[in-house]
């Protein structure tokens, strides 16, 4: 049964949207997006680069759910990330502003900044218009202290239990759905970070069964324990890693795969909820990641550089029956980046698009319009890293040394070098100067806009939170 018709929608107020508030027919003030009062249901897995998935031309089969979606739906070969690390990352996703300009870092020991009030979000907009906004997360640097509660009504942080999340989520789907109010269900993961663990059945379809290195993937054969920091895990995992050792490499990529085609199942489990509830054809669904991870392509693992593996994401949405004029099983290779979701997605749901966003909606392109090329500006304060790709020429700032003051930057042409082997920045001055000068202008629109907001809450760490991030292992001095 469609919820759509039973409910009235107002940008202004929840009241409207409520059953008993309205007639029960739309009204003139009502959105007219083209799925106007549609739930959404927003998925986001950490760490996740979409060459693993075979959606994305993985040769194994990782992502048979994925796939499905992408299948009824749009998916984006060329979707990127305005951060290569988790905070500021899905800060971007969910305001649409790039992070100097919603000023939220990853956490560090000391003071950090909670998001302005002042800045809409996407779940304060839905919330806004009557929404039910539930969230189920892995905390880390996505912890509602920093601002990511804002706008929703449960916001839930695991950490490191992965099927929890999905358990919750799935009952919350169901429950909701017999509500009056359409729905926001965010979905968020630590499943595919480092350490890599996943369950025996999944790694069965894809390890060596002859490996015979040292890498363990339980607590029992680390010698650690589930309630252990995640730090000590972590560094208990890698410590037996030798990166030297081809097979080594080869076995992180196996388990890697095999956490990916855990979490596929439980997003199955999630469109399932929404089928079992009547409400897949009234649900509009987004796919995606804050960043990718690295396995040595330029000499590290995890996630600590801003090259392409680290920057494209997976992006795949599939939208309700109601929205005509959207293809299924489109593929796009426009270049679209987070900040773009939230533009779309209010656009698609009649919603007032805030103020000041630095992303744009895709709606004309999902519709088979051409839209101009953009350029994607990426940055990462803690780290100091910034980046701007204009078509195939890409710019790396990065501050380096004990103080952070001196800059080396890197250039790449992705047209005839996709992995960003050779540095060009000697080779191409002129091109280096008309990116570095681009970054300055965008950074200093992007700060100008902060500053425009008013200043976030500082945070303070209590011993707990403290002990949960240094956990995560992300906690930045
Ligand atoms: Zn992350």
């Amino acid at each position: 049964m469609s919820r759509i018709r039973a409910l009235v929608l107002s940008g202004l107020g929840a009241c409207l949207l409520l059953a008993g508030c309205g007639d029960g027919g739309p009204r003139d003030d009502a959105p007219h997006g083209p799925a106007a009062g549609c739930n959404v249901l927003l998925v986001s897995i950490d760490t996740l680069r979409p060459d693993r998935l075979s959606v994305y031309g993985h040769a194994r089969s990782t992502s048979p759910h994925v796939d499905a979606l992408a299948a009824e739906g749009v998916r984006f070969t060329r979707a990127f990330a305005n951060a290569p690390c988790t905070a500021p990352s899905h800060m971007s996703l969910m305001t649409g502003l790039y992070p100097e300009a919603h000023g939220v870092k990853q956490w560090r020991k000391g003071a950090n900044l909670r998001l302005s009030e002042d800045v809409p979000t996407l779940a304060s907009s839905l919330a806004a218009a009557g929404y039910a906004a539930e969230a189920y997360t892995g905390g880390g640097n996505i912890r509602p202290e920093l601002g990511f509660d804002k706008g929703f009504d449960v916001y839930e942080t695991q950490l490191t239990e992965v099927d929890p999340i999905f358990d919750h989520a799935v009952e919350a789907i169901g429950r909701l759905a017999q509500g009056t109010r359409p729905f926001l269900v965010f979905v968020h993961t630590f499943a595919v970070h480092d350490p890599y663990m996943p369950p025996e059945d999944d790694l069965a379809l894809f390890a060596d069964p002859d490996y015979a290195g040292r890498i363990a993937h339980t607590d029992a054969d680390l010698g650690v324990d589930a309630a252990d920091r995640w730090k000590d895990r972590s560094h208990a995992f890698w410590e037996r890693v030798d990166e030297h050792d081809p097979a080594d490499v080869q076995h992180l990529k196996d388990l890697y795969d095999a956490c990916i085609h855990h979490v596929d199942r439980r997003v199955g489990d999630l469109l399932d909820a929404l089928a079992r509830a009547g409400v897949a054809d009234d649900t509009l669904v987004v796919f995606t990641a804050d960043h990718g991870e690295e396995f040595l392509e330029h000499g590290g693992f995890k996630h600590n550089t801003a090259y392409e593996e680290l920057l494209h994401v997976p992006l795949v949405m599939r939208f309700p029956s109601r929205m005509v004029g959207v293809p299924r099983g489109v593929v796009r290779d426009d270049v679209v980046r987070l900040v773009d979701v939230l533009p779309t997605l209010l656009e698609i749901l009649g919603l007032p698009e805030p103020d000041e966003t630095n992303g744009r909606s895709l709606l004309p392109m999902l519709r088979g319009r051409t839209m101009a090329p953009v350029f994607v500006f990426s940055q990462w304060m803690r780290g100091r890293y910034h980046t701007l790709r204009i078509e195939d020429q890409k710019l790396i700032q990065r501050w380096a040394g004990s103080d952070g003051s001196r800059l080396v930057e890197e250039l790449y042409d992705l047209s005839t070098d996709p992995t960003e082997q050779r540095n060009l920045i000697d080779e191409r001055p002129d091109l280096a100067e008309k990116l570095r000068a681009r970054i300055g202008v965008l950074r200093g629109q992007a700060h100008e806009l902060n500053e425009r907001f008013a200043t976030g809450v500082e945070v303070v760490l209590d011993d707990a939170t403290r002990g949960q991030l240094e956990a995560l292992g992300y906690l930045e001095h």
